[in-house]
């Protein structure tokens, strides 16, 4: 049997540089019950195949119409449902994922005068999640289906040992009852880890903060500050966490989402202000903002200085260094 695999986000955005997990657990399983399995980077001939598998993740990856309508095209992800995307099959979710799946692209991309360092999740991480779902239902979230936070999956279901390290794409893994048992099992594996997705800071307590900031944590740590509504509580777990690390504290802090789904110039204003309080916060915490822009920042009279902000706040090396007029100035952005 000859299967095609496209990760649309990897033809799709220019920039991506994030192995799609559906991807490789499809090849995985495939490859294991003897298919030819084919990573393919077009939408050509696709006829020539027994099965095609479509996955993205981001709703704006453009896939052509015409392609989906074939007989031997299956597709899903949230790219294509959002919170409505069907589930794999149990077998497939939870098969090891064939971490060689991009190796041949990777090594285009490398002979082409890539960075190895860009291209690092495909080489060296294990992949996958612990464990899934979010009780906040936070309306900008994917994460609307579930009411609690559960373990998925085992380690083992995704720990290749020769990988040097591991990646978490959990929604909210201090979330679940069971934390403690599995970060226990991540830290013995002596590898660094990271949870991509970041952490939810709001939950931090003393047993958690000795656990995790205990770990061998790859790269920054990354909590998200996505509601100024929720300063109090964020700042007196920032306190509580510099009582156990001196680490970069990293915080992505989501913007440009009006809760209140009037989008007038009130909000537009008022939104702005609010990124700016919480900046404040943590800097006077020696903390890290990384700013998120919901799409329809696009709409507002200040784009330009949700971008100039973004801009500012997402290169540490302007942010420590440089206030956001000198950063303005030196761009010479005009507000
Ligand atoms: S806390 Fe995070 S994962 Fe949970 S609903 Fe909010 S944004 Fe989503």
């Amino acid at each position: 049997m000859r299967i095609a695999i496209i990760d649309a986000d990897l033809i799709g955005r220019k920039r991506h540089k994030f192995p799609n997990l559906v991807c490789m657990k499809l090849s995985g399983f495939y490859k294991e019950q003897g298919a030819l399995v084919h990573l393919k980077l077009d939408y050509e001939d696709l006829q020539e195949y027994d099965k095609v598998f479509i996955s993205k993740v981001f709703t704006d990856t453009p896939v052509p119409s015409e392609v989906l309508e074939l007989p031997n095209v299956t597709y899903g992800g949230t790219g294509f449902f959002y919170d409505k995307a069907p589930r794999l099959s149990e077998e497939i979710e939870h098969h090891m994922p064939d971490y060689h799946l991009y190796d041949d692209w990777v090594a285009k991309q490398l002979a082409a005068g890539g960075k190895k360092c860009e291209y690092t999740y495909y080489t060296d991480y294990s992949i996958g999640f612990l464990t899934r779902g979010c009780f906040r239902k936070c309306s900008f979230c994917v994460n609307q289906n579930y009411d609690r936070v559960h373990v998925h999956s085992a380690l083992s279901e995704f720990l290749d040992v020769s990988r040097k390290k591991i990646c978490m794409l959990d929604d909210n893994f201090l979330g679940c009852p069971s934390w403690k048992e599995m970060l226990d099992e991540l830290k013995a594996t002596g590898k660094p880890f990271q949870f991509k997705q970041g952490l939810d800071e709001r939950l931090l307590t003393d047993e958690k903060c000795e656990a995790l900031f205990s770990g061998k944590y790859d790269g920054d740590f990354i909590f998200a500050f996505d509601n100024v509504a929720d300063a109090e509580l964020i700042e007196k777990k920032m306190v509580l966490a510099r009582k156990y690390t001196d680490r970069v504290l990293k915080f992505y802090c989501f913007t440009g989402f009006d809760r209140a789904d009037k989008w007038d110039d009130n909000f537009w204003k008022q939104d702005i202000f609010d990124l700016f309080t919480r900046i404040e916060i943590l800097m006077k915490h020696k903390c890290l903002p990384y700013v998120m822009r919901f799409n329809r920042y696009e709409e507002s009279p200040y784009r330009g200085v949700y971008i100039s902000i973004a801009r500012w706040c997402n290169q540490p090396s302007f942010f420590k260094k440089k206030s956001l007029r000198e950063f303005a100035e030196l761009n010479e952005k005009v507000f």
